[in-house]
Order: C-alpha cells, then structure tokens, then sequence
C-alpha cells in the first residue's frame, strides 16, 4: 500500500504519510488504491469485537508495520479507554434508524476515536522513518480536538503536545478540560484572538525554516494532530466497517444490504471515512452531509459551487462552525479521477478567489451518493426536545442537526433504507444549550449548575469525565498576543 497527495504525485510508506502530516506542496495524503474487505472477511468481522475489526482495516492499509505493531496500537487506544469497552456502540431508534454513538472516550467527542489510536501510529511511525526524534505536536482548536489530542498524546514517550486555543472562542467545560490536563509533556495556551488566529499561527510556525530548523538541532521535528494527518483518517474507517458488522449482528440488514449514513460535519473527515469505507466494500447507499447555519457544504453538494465568501455565524454546534473543510479536498481527488493537476487548480482558485466551481460530470457523480441538508440553532433545539419525547433519547446539538437533516430527508424522499446516524458528542459537553431545549430553561446559570440539572430533568447520568473537571487543578494559565506563540513553544522546549 502506497500514498500519494492530492496535489502531486507520490510513492510513500503509511509511516512517511503520518509523520508528515502534509505534503509539503500543501497536498493532502491519499492511500493511492483502495484495500478490498472481501465477503469472507467481512463475514469474519461480524463475530469480532471492536479491537479485532479495527486490527482487520489497518493492516490493509499500514502495510509498512509489523502485524504485532498494529495489534499493540491497537490495544492501548481501545483497551480500557472507553465505556463498557465498547468504543462504537450502536442505539436503535426505530425499524430504520439508530444511533451510532462515538463519544463513549475520555474526552467525550468522537474526537477520541482517532486522537485515542494516533499517539502510537505516530510514535511507531517514527520510529521506522524519523530516527528516534521528539515529535513536537502543535494543535490549534476550538474545543473537542484540543482536549483528544492532550488526551491521547499526555505521557506518551518521545511526544511533546501544545495546543492553542481562543481565550473567549471554548465553552467552559471544553476550557477546563484543556486546562486541568496532567502530564509532564503537554502545555497549553490561550491565544488572545479568534480559532482563526491560532490555527493560522500554527500554520505559520509549521512553515517557517528557523523554528524547524532549530528543532532539527535538537532533534525534535514538528507533527500535526488534525484531521489532515491520514493517521486520524484511518481509524475512522474503522467504526464505519464495525457499524456494517453489528446491523448484520442485530437482523437490521443483510450482508451486502445498503445502508444510508447521517454525518454531522465540519472539516468532513467523519463523512470522508464513511465514504472510504465504502470504497473498500461497504454497501453504504447515501452519505447525508448535515451542516449547522453555516451551510457551505450543502450549497456545494447543491449547486457545485464552493464559495467561502460569506458570513460566518457562532452556533450552538460549534464544531461545526466552519468555512474551509480541509477534507474535501480528499473527496474531490476520487470524485476528479485521482487527478491532481485537476485538484491543484481548483484548490489555487480557493485560496486566491475563495470560491471553486465543479464540471457538471463531477457534479452529477458528488449528488448520486451525497445528500446535503442543514438547520439552524431553533431548528436544533427543538429536535433535541423532539428526540427527547418521542423516543426519551437524549443527544447534543451537533448529533441533532443530523437527526434533523434525516427527518427533512426521508420526508422528501420517502427513503426508508437502513440509516446510521451519526452521534458526535456527549449531550454533556454542550449542557447549557441541551437543557435549554428540554426543559425551556433560561440561560443565566454557569454551564456546571445546568449540568447537574440535566442530569435531574433527564435522569440520565453525567459522564465521569466530566463530572469530576469541577474540582479538579488548573494548571495551565498562560495566555498570550497571537504573536507570541513561537516563544511559547520555545520556552516550553526550552529552547
Ligand atoms: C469535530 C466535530 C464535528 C465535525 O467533524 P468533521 O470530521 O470535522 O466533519 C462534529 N461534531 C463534533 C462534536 C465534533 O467535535
């Protein structure tokens, strides 16, 4: 198995692609051909547990490791980290749709997910291609991917971790989740400007020869955590082919019946693992992209045309608060014939004129598979009470614009095919705006007191995790000017 970039042609290993993170034309890895789960295997999987099948995806795709290397990985992002052992479980809601719950990690987001395994793909990784350094990881974030990336990466051996946040842009819980983070190698900062600034200080510092040069003498290199990296790609996959397996298990299909999926998205790395997934044999029919006020996804699927030229609104699905989804451009790699020329044109037309528009044959290809549909805040909130009622089932604000987006979809279609819909976050980590919508609160109370309300109104327990950041330490403070984040990762490399 070999991996090129969307923007150039390449001949890499797996381990060359993760340690990366980016090609350096500012491409984005792909794995050159698709690996086939074959009937007979996939009958297999049925049977296995949840470690076993992710063992199943990534030896196709991590040719360059030993099989005892995959299992290791494997093992210590899955053993024990999640609840009931059960990383991926399934909720039914009724005859055609359920549930699949991803947020059952440390951290409460389905974040977990990839930043649970990616710690070890990376050192492993580094092992084979980077000499025994330090892997520097920088993170920018909005909330969920910092706290994962601090999770997954905390103690692990030959890492450091550094995430920048936006001093007012996180909810509390998410704050203080990052700031109570123990370990002897992460370190955290508030930047005083927006997401924006940060994840553009972090690009910067990625692309300057000084600071790089200077970790070389030190024999530390930079690495990235976010969603571009292919290492948080592939154990996505993996939960996509797990829930296949258990509607087989559960009578809910056949085996190589189709089944639709419901994606809440924002950078579309979730959806894209769907869709890789069904690269390598899985009968997924439509992939349902579900998209908050800030609906650029569902205007492209739409019409074609990707224009990022326009309002940007705060929601109550902050994750999904974006306006360039990084992982697209993966999609557009399959969707232009493995084209890269093709690819590199219109990714130069994003970033000069903030706006792309695909050929019709293209066009016609992304809506026989893609359903684009999105709602607003009061839309979201009054599908978490109806969720709520009908079925006592309680979700977030992000799993909610999905189930919204389903319901305007089969009302239209009429389609009643087997329907996973994706669930992204405990209902937890975003309390306030839950409460709210299921018992008609006001919102003046902290985000803590609504939590334990929650907790009373819905008789639903609050997640350990979660339940204990109250009293916990804060022990990283630091707040900086967007300029300054070089000299805060210097002094924390002691450099
Ligand atoms: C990150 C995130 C999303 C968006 O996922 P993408 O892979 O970026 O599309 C949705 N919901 C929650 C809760 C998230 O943390």
């Amino acid at each position: 198995m070999k991996f090129t970039s969307t923007r150039a042609n390449k001949q890499i290993e797996s381990a060359n692609a993760i340690t990366r993170g980016i090609s350096e034309e500012g491409g984005l890895f792909v794995p050159v051909e698709f690996p086939q789960l074959g009937a007979d295997t996939l009958d297999k999987m049925v049977d296995m547990n949840y470690k076993e099948r992710a063992f199943e995806v990534l030896r196709l795709y991590l040719t360059d490791f030993t099989d005892e290397e995959i299992k290791n990985c494997v093992e210590g992002a899955y053993e024990g980290k999640f609840d009931n052992n059960i990383p991926a479980p399934l909720s039914f809601l009724n005859d055609n749709a359920s549930v699949l719950e991803l947020w059952h990690g440390p951290t409460c987001a389905f974040k977990d997910m990839a930043l649970q395994l990616l710690p070890y793909l990376l050192t492993t990784s580094a092992k084979k291609v980077a000499d025994g350094k330090t892997m520097v990881i920088l993170v920018a974030t909005s909330g969920d991917t910092g706290k994962a990336a601090l999770d997954g990466f905390a103690d692990v051996e030959n890492t450091k971790i550094m995430v920048f946040y936006p001093v007012d842009g996180v909810s509390p819980m998410q704050k203080l989740q990052m700031t109570t983070q123990t370990g002897n190698n992460v370190a955290v900062c508030a930047i005083k400007g927006n997401f924006d600034d940060a994840q553009t200080g972090v690009k910067q510092i990625f692309t300057n020869d000084e600071i790089r040069n200077l970790l070389a003498e030190n024999n530390m290199e930079f690495s990235s955590a976010n969603s571009i990296n292919f290492g948080r790609l592939v154990p996505q996959i993996v939960y996509y082919v797990s829930s296949y397996c258990d509607l087989i298990k559960n009578g809910k299909i056949k085996a190589g019946e189709q089944f639709n999926v419901v994606v809440p998205t924002g950078n579309f790395g979730n959806i894209l693992a769907a869709y890789y997934a069904k690269q390598m044999g899985i009968p997924i029919g439509k992939f349902i992209c579900a998209s908050n006020k800030n609906n650029i996804l569902t205007d492209f699927i739409n019409t074609g045309v990707y224009d990022r030229n326009r309002d940007f609104y705060t929601t109550s699905s902050p994750s999904m608060d974006i306006l360039i989804s990084s992982n697209l451009e993966r999609l557009l790699f399959e969707l232009l014939g493995k084209d890269e020329a093709k690819v590199s044109d219109l990714m130069s037309k994003l970033s000069k004129d903030g706006k792309y528009e695909i050929d019709a044959d293209t066009l016609a290809k992304l809506k026989a598979e893609f359903v684009g549909g999105c709602c607003d805040d009061e839309q979201t909130a009054e599908t978490i009470k109806w969720l709520f009622d009908e079925y006592n089932y309680l979700c977030d604000t992000h799993t909610a614009v999905a189930v919204k987006v389903y319901k305007d979809y089969v009302e239209k279609t009429g389609d009643k095919t087997q329907t996973v819909i994706v669930s992204t976050a405990s209902p937890y980590k975003f309390s306030k705006s839950v409460l709210c919508a299921v018992d008609n609160e006001d919102d003046t109370e902290t985000e803590f007191d609504m939590t334990e309300k929650l907790s009373k109104v819905t008789k639903t327990p609050i997640p350990a995790p979660l339940a204990g950041l109250k009293d916990r330490e804060v022990l990283h403070k630091s707040v900086r000017e967007k300029g300054q984040m070089t000299d805060f990762i210097k002094e924390n490399l002691g450099l």
